[in-house]
């Protein structure tokens, strides 16, 4: 892998980065080379934000290779908060408080150890967004 291409995946993985498009405005994520809309390659890159909330969610109970550790784990269809729906675990809840509508926002997280390197992989996920005054409940 070229030395460009894992700089550019660590800003994507750690900062959200998408594109643009410069015509319609369109936001793609992760970042495209031309415009699924309207064609156009006049894509910028575009930093998305970091709050949306869950439109879809399921539970995985049988993981891929090296995610097994995990199961299950909550998946959830994202709609940030420009509109730009985009796929990510959850974390920090279980599948039975997680609620279509519910406001989440992107934390940076292991998301799996590469054996037998060691090597450890951070990845973006998104967590639930407590309202002010909600760990207070007494
Ligand atoms: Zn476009």
């Amino acid at each position: 892998m070229s030395s460009a291409r894992i700089w550019r995946e660590i800003a994507q993985r750690y900062r959200l980065q998408g594109s643009k498009c410069a015509k319609c405005g369109t936001a793609t994520f992760p970042p495209r080379s031309s415009c699924p809309k309207c064609r156009s390659s006049e894509m910028k890159l575009y930093l998305l934000p970091r709050s949306g909330k869950i439109v879809t969610y399921s539970l995985i109970h049988s993981a891929p290779d090296r995610f097994e550790t995990n199961v299950p784990y909550p998946v959830a269809l994202i709609e940030l908060d420009d509109g730009t729906k985009i796929t990510s675990q959850l974390t920090d809840c279980d599948g039975s408080q997680i609620t279509v509508g519910m406001p989440v926002e992107m934390t940076v997280r292991r998301i799996r150890e590469e054996s037998p390197s060691g090597i450890i992989v951070y990845g973006y996920k998104f967590r639930p967004k407590l309202k002010m005054g909600q760990q207070k409940s007494t």
